[in-house]
């Protein structure tokens, strides 16, 4: 059981973090708050990784060590930064697991990942490694989901949050007088031949889940009307329920790309962005979050479909067993990424109820 006291110390810790709201790799002053929070408040190890840091339980004799990880960015907005992920609540509820762990024996050794630059995808890869450095048997995280029900436990089967990148195409060719177009290699119709090959790509039905590729933008040449064009760009988001049929769509565009251009005697090349891999449960390891959610009181509720965004806890399933879940931010809860969105402070009992239970017997 979660005592009141605790909930509304994280409650007041999380308001603390959203005045602070900084934006992915400039979390400096939220860091310094909760290394200073969990340095007055516990007896944690902690572990200063320049932009993020780990607070650490260790138990001698041991057998095990399991990890739980929190991101700490905003999104830019405005002028400044606005908590409109809810990632206030995650570090907030992580620190609280560290209040909870204080004085207790568990028989494993417990990790609190406090991590940074979620919204890009650049602090997953890097924080993923505290798993190997730790010996990370299993990693748990959970994210705020407005559109279900307040405090539900959203379990998923295989992904949790899709698989997505951001791919650009470049295509040189070379530029002309306009007046005489046929002396210059004009590489605006291979982009084009592209863009309008999308839905095809996309619909060809040979993909395992939902796969997507979604037309960000475009330039060709300058808006110069004595020239032709000589170069073009197109921006793509790739989008997959698994990190293959990603691969497979990225290669299939690739491909379409290079044959266009060929034809056209220009040449083209590319490059990824923001990767994000799929974020992939482990079964076994959620089976068991479930049964322990269930035993914790805590309402479970089967998600019938991945979350289309991306996360970059994607990163970690490939250190350790790892689990990420969903917990209900309530149904007409203002959708993530709007500017009314924050995170709800009645989830947290029910967060802070997952977290322990999963610390104690998971
Ligand atoms: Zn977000
Ligand atoms: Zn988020």
């Amino acid at each position: 059981m979660i005592d009141e006291q605790l909930i509304s110390t994280v409650g007041a810790l999380r308001q603390m973090l959203h005045s602070l709201a900084e934006p992915s790799g400039q979390e400096k002053q939220t860091k310094s708050f909760l290394m200073e929070f969990l340095c007055h408040n516990t007896t944690l190890h902690l572990e200063d990784n320049g932009q993020w840091f780990c607070a650490i339980h260790e138990e001698p004799g041991a057998d095990e060590t399991i990890a739980f990880r929190a991101d700490m960015d905003a999104l830019p907005f405005g002028d400044g930064a606005a908590h409109l992920c809810g990632h206030d609540g995650h570090s907030a509820v992580l620190a609280g697991l560290g209040l909870w762990l204080e004085g207790r024996t568990l028989g494993r050794n417990i990790v609190l990942i406090f991590q940074h630059a979620e919204e890009t995808g650049a602090g997953g890869e890097i924080c993923a490694q505290a798993l190997k450095a730790h010996t990370v048997d299993r990693v748990y995280a959970f994210h705020n989901i407005p559109g279900w029900e307040t405090g539900a436990i959203l379990l998923r089967r295989g992904t949790f949050a899709c698989a997505s990148r951001g791919m650009t195409l470049n295509f040189h060719g070379t530029p002309s007088h306009a007046a005489y177009p046929e002396s210059g290699k004009n590489p605006g119709f291979a982009a084009a031949h592209v863009i309008s090959a999308l839905p095809e790509l996309v619909n060809s039905g040979r993909w395992q889940g939902l796969t997507m590729a979604t037309l960000i933008g475009a330039q060709i040449g300058e808006k110069a009307f004595g020239s032709a064009a000589g170069s073009a760009e197109l921006w793509l988001t790739l989008r997959a329920w698994n990190d293959t049929d990603l691969h497979t769509l990225a290669g299939a565009i690739e491909d379409t790309a290079e044959t266009a251009a060929f034809s056209d005697g220009v040449r083209v090349s590319h490059t990824f962005c923001d990767i994000f891999p799929a974020a992939t449960n482990d079964t076994e390891t959620l089976d068991r979050v479930e049964q322990i959610c269930r035993e914790a009181g805590l309402t479970c509720i089967e998600m019938p479909e991945p979350m289309r965004w991306s996360e970059d806890f994607g990163y970690y399933g490939a250190f350790a067993k790892a689990v990420m879940v969903g917990v209900g931010a309530g149904l007409s809860w203002p959708q993530l990424h709007t500017e009314n969105y924050f995170f709800p402070d009645d989830i947290l009992p029910q967060t802070l109820t997952l977290f322990s239970a999963l610390a104690e017997h998971g």
